[in-house]
């Protein structure tokens, strides 16, 4: 089983943002051969394109995991499933996104999935998060480091203010299980 370092981008703008995501998180923790690594603090944006809704709450975690991309995938749209939706009168929008960001330096074009996620470049709420733990991660098809595309970034968008950080960086703490070590996160937002 080959091993992959991977970043997953997630978000969350509807009911109880922090709950979403740590419950996301938590849901995470518990995949099979999966271990969390490094998890970016939490950033606040506001909605681009539909005004009419509330400000994201984005952040990038960073895994090991020896899942393959299309399981892994999988997985998150699982956990999505799970989560994503808020029982109202009747099944309300989607409430949590999971992006595979990088899988490793796999370049993947299937037609359910496109690894690098092909919007990151432009995201900078994923720029920012994904600086903030692996400023030095190359983008296997740019071949540019992370903390370049953000620079580049900031450079064509000088007006723009950067994200707001509403939750400061959670402590990854380890935790042995019998098949491994799994690591468990504080939650603090
Ligand atoms: P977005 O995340 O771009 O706002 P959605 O989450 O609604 O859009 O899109 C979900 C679909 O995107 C999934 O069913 C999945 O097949 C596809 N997809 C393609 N590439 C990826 C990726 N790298 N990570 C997550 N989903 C992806
Ligand atoms: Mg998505």
């Amino acid at each position: 089983m080959s091993i992959n370092e991977v970043f997953i981008g997630f978000g969350s703008n509807l009911g109880d943002r922090c709950a979403l995501i740590n419950k996301a998180l938590s849901a995470l923790a518990v995949l099979p051969a999966t271990f969390l690594v490094k998890l970016s603090s939490l950033y606040e944006t506001a909605p681009v394109g539909y005004l009419e809704q509330g400000a994201f709450l984005n952040g990038v975690i960073q895994v090991r995991s020896g899942l393959s991309a299309p399981a892994l995938l999988e997985r998150l749209l699982a956990i999505e499933n799970t989560l994503g939706r808020v029982r109202k009168e009747r099944w309300g929008p989607r409430t949590i996104d999971l992006d595979i960001l990088f899988y490793g330096a796999a370049v993947i074009s299937s037609p359910d999935l496109l690894v690098p996620h092909p919007e990151l470049v432009r995201r900078r709420f994923v720029l920012e998060p994904l600086c903030e733990i692996a400023p030095a991660w190359r983008h296997p098809q740019l071949t540019v480091t992370i903390a370049e595309l953000l620079h580049q970034y900031q450079l064509n968008n000088p007006d723009e203010i950067p994200c707001r950080i509403v939750a400061g960086a959670l402590p990854v703490v380890s935790h042995e299980v019998t098949d491994g070590i799994f690591y468990r996160y504080g939650q603090s937002c």
